[in-house]
């Protein structure tokens, strides 16, 4: 029996713990792939936009020689930091359902929040509390068009090298689109870039911006803009301009769909939380991030709903002060920029 269970180990799975083990909660981690594996699975080449202070949790400072960390820094530190505090966790080990104990009709307050955490190799945890932490990277937005399962179609982006000297169609206009499609041509990708919009997203990093037009007015990035991919087959993608109705095709050795990724609403529902039909965000009390589910907590990405720009490691590695205040009793820490956010 744990004080509380935390399914997930990311940096804000990772946060909630560290506040579990300084409060003198018991706690397991429980964490379908590696430490961090959102992070692991992050592109090899990519730096955080956030400076490196800002990314820190449980107090423990990042010193690295420049500004803002790269994957490699990211994933080292975060491993140091969870020997640092001996936390506990199970890797490879995915939670599919949560049950909480409904205690007698007559007295249901006697109940104290028993849940059993159920996990995809059969095993069974029981917890008096859950804090759910399992981010958005597992759900990518799906376009639901024709050839989206196909080999040479990818959610995710990795490294560039693979695509050197063919031609890449990448979804979206966002910064992982952006960031994808300049490493790319600079690896001698020949890449156009397909966008629903008239303009690349107005959320794009601001320094990405110059780079990105520039190469596009050089004619080494190409865009389809106002334009959406009806289908994809081997070899090439069907588009229609979204303005003119015009239908054309462009030439596809790979395609990157990188439309986002969405927090996983089955899971969420599978433990008995409330989602709004329309955002997707959950039923959560802003202060404590206890959801509608009594005793089960809602912590980092997890939370954002559709918008998961809004949530991010910077604010939600703070969730978890208040969650364990929450759960150890003590008045609860405030975490006023997501009050204000979503
Ligand atoms: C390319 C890129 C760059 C980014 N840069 C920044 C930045 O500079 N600054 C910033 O603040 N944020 C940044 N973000 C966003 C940030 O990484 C995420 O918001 C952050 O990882 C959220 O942390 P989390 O702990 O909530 O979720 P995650 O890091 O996604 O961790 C969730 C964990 O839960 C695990 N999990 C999921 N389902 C289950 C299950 N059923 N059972 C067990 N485990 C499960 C996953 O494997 C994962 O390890 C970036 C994101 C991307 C994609």
């Amino acid at each position: 029996m744990y004080d509380v269970i935390i399914i997930g180990g990311g940096p804000c799975g990772l946060a909630a713990g560290i506040e579990a083990s300084k409060a003198g909660l018991s706690h397991l981690i429980l964490e379908k792939g590696s430490l961090t594996e959102s992070i692991r699975r992050y592109p090899k080449m990519m730096r955080f936009f956030s400076t490196a202070e800002n990314i820190e949790i449980g107090g423990i400072p990042f010193p690295i020689a420049g500004v803002k960390a790269n994957r490699t820094e990211a994933l080292q530190y975060y491993r140091k930091v969870a020997g640092y505090f001996k936390l506990n966790f199970k890797l490879f080990t995915e939670v599919n359902h949560v049950t909480r104990f409904v205690g007698e009709a007559d007295q249901p307050e006697k109940t104290d929040d028993l849940f059993t955490v159920f996990t995809t190799d059969g095993k069974t945890y029981q917890t008096r509390k859950i804090i759910l932490a399992t981010g958005y990277f597992d759900k990518p937005r799906w376009l639901k068009i024709p050839g989206e399962d196909l080999p040479h179609v990818t959610h995710y982006y990795d490294e560039p090298f693979q695509y050197s000297f063919t031609n890449v169609v990448i979804i979206g206009a966002s910064n992982s689109a952006v960031e994808a499609a300049l490493e790319l041509y600079r690896a001698d990708a020949h890449v156009t870039i397909v966008h629903r919009a008239d303009d690349f997203r107005k959320t794009v990093k601001y320094w990405l911006v110059p780079d990105v037009k520039n190469r596009v007015k050089e004619g080494k990035i190409h865009t389809r803009f106002s334009t959406c991919v009806t289908r994809i087959e081997p070899g090439r993608v069907c588009t229609t301009n979204l303005q003119t109705g015009e239908e054309s095709e462009l030439p596809a050795d790979f395609v990157l769909i990188l439309t986002g990724y969405i927090p996983d609403a089955e899971l969420l529902q599978e433990c008995g939380v409330e989602l709004n039909p329309e955002t997707q965000v959950p039923t959560y009390d802003k202060e404590t991030f206890e959801t509608n589910v009594p005793g089960l907590y809602v912590c980092g990405t997890v939370m954002a709903g559709i918008y998961t720009e809004k949530v991010f490691i910077e604010n939600g590695r703070d969730h978890a002060k208040a969650i364990i205040d929450h759960i150890a009793g003590k008045p609860v820490r405030k975490v006023a920029e997501l009050i204000d956010r979503i």
